[in-house]
């Protein structure tokens, strides 16, 4: 299975400014002057071992979208954040005479999570199959409001693609474009919901916009159920556990903290840090992914975790 991140912010999508790219020059810059580089090969050696992901590249700021490869000719993705944009032009570009097919597996309907639809090439194209899946009444209302007057200029009644919405039941396991899937309900405002993926012996979890309460034994088992053994659970880490335990909490999002409690809990192999919080910079979140590699290996009782942050451009092969 290959998991691709288009997008991974959660909230509103952010971009970086010129004075944030100014500012990663200049440190690259000087910490390349500190090391010596005075040739192109010392350069490129420099550019792989010595700069931080944070210093050379950008964790990106579009809102959920993240790709399933089917290795079919239907495509599998969750949820339609800003990155369904761009995930729609490589659609496009790898166009041929077979007509598009999409499934699309959505957490919920908060704005972050249906705002790429109406940029989404395909929808426009006709022929073009678009499946909707969720277990919410509300899936097919919220998609046609967001393109509704006064708000957005193209009507969804108007749009050239085969649209469907189908309902799933939390629980009740379905076969989509050849992966096993079982949705399951999640803390969260308005309701959401996460969804485990198997195939071919392989788990992929893709759990966003959750709240977990561990003092909530029974949901915590619930959790640890769903995520057991999973080779890559997708994790709303969007608060560090400070923020979740004061502030945020009940804001229906969860932390790094919780993340790796609750991955230890199921022997989850890989967990991958999502929902970025937008006021993050990339150096904040590459210092939570860092705070959390060392809390994960406190905190050992097994086979190490792995654990990542999600960016933009993203592929994680399981
Ligand atoms: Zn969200
Ligand atoms: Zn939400």
């Amino acid at each position: 299975m290959l998991v691709r991140f288009w997008g991974t912010r959660g909230s509103i999508p952010v971009a970086l400014t010129s004075a944030d790219i100014r500012r990663k020059i200049e440190s690259a810059l000087s910490l390349a002057i500190s090391k010596g580089v005075d040739s192109p090969e010392k350069l490129r050696s420099f550019l792989n071992d010595d700069l931080f992901f944070s210093g050379a590249q950008t964790y990106g700021g579009h809102s959920p979208c993240v790709e399933i490869e089917t290795g079919c000719q239907e495509y599998l993705v969750c949820d339609m954040g800003s990155g369904a944009r761009v995930f729609g032009s490589r659609i496009m570009s790898e166009r041929n005479s077979v007509p598009i097919v999409v499934n699309v597996l959505m957490s919920h309907v908060h704005w972050d999570h249906i705002m790429g639809f109406p940029f989404f090439a395909p929808a426009y194209v006709r022929g073009t199959i678009i499946r909707i899946f969720g277990c919410h009444d509300v899936l097919e209302q919220a998609f046609r409001m967001q393109q509704s007057a006064p708000c957005f200029p193209v009507e969804f009644s108007t749009l050239a693609a085969d649209i469907q919405f189908v309902k799933l039941q939390p629980r009740a396991s379905v076969e989509i474009a050849g992966f096993h899937v079982t949705p399951k309900l999640q803390r969260h405002t308005g309701e959401s919901y996460g969804y485990r993926f198997e195939r071919d012996g392989k788990a992929v979890v893709y759990s966003t916009d959750s709240e977990h309460k561990l003092e909530d034994s029974a949901e915590t088992e619930a959790f640890v159920e769903f995520f057991r053994n999973a080779d890559l659970v997708i994790f709303d880490a969007m608060y560090s556990l400070l923020d979740a335990v004061s502030v945020k909490e009940d804001w229906g999002h969860s932390s790094n903290i919780v993340g790796v409690e609750l991955a230890q809990l199921a022997s989850v192999k890989h967990l991958c840090m999502f929902h970025h919080e937008p006021s993050f910079n990339d150096e904040r979140i590459e210092s939570v992914l860092n705070e959390t590699i060392r809390f994960e290996e406190l905190i050992r009782n097994g086979e190490p975790l792995k654990i990542s942050a999600a960016f933009d451009g993203m592929e994680i092969e399981v």
